[in-house]
């Protein structure tokens, strides 16, 4: 059974700008803006506007524009940042975790985008 929307997660918050963030990107239905406590020299979250708790439901619920909309952001963003090869850079590392057992913390779909730096093997 699937667990229900929290409204109150920090994501929903920023979208209704009761806290605080520099966007680095928005469109219709996407809205991205740098990791708190960033872990490589770029590092950048990326969300869907709509109210949707991790990948699963993402991919279910949300409309084909949504989705559309999201992942051309993401590869519009890693373009922005100079990290893709559209934009003469050396790659970058897209991780979202998506529900209990992958250590999501916000229940807000996200993908983090990190790059800017050489990044090693996935460890765990
Ligand atoms: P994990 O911390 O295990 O990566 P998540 O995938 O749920 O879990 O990631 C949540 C991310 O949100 C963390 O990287 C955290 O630093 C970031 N974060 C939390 N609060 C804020 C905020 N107010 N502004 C920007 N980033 C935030």
């Amino acid at each position: 059974m699937p667990y229900a929307y929290d409204d109150q997660n920090v994501f929903a918050k920023i979208l209704r700008q009761e806290i605080p963030v520099s966007p680095i990107f928005e469109s219709d239905h996407t809205l991205a803006f740098p990791d708190i406590s960033p872990q490589k020299a770029t590092h950048v979250l990326v969300i869907p506007k709509g109210a949707y708790r991790c990948f699963d439901h993402f991919v279910q619920a949300a409309s084909d524009a949504e989705q559309l909309d999201f992942f051309k952001s993401v590869a519009q963003i890693a373009k922005q940042l100079g990290v893709s090869e559209a934009s003469g850079g050396n790659g970058y590392r897209l991780i979202t975790n998506s529900g209990p057992d992958s250590h999501q913390e916000v229940p807000h779909f996200h993908i983090h985008l990190l790059g800017g730096e050489p990044i090693g093997p996935l460890t765990s």
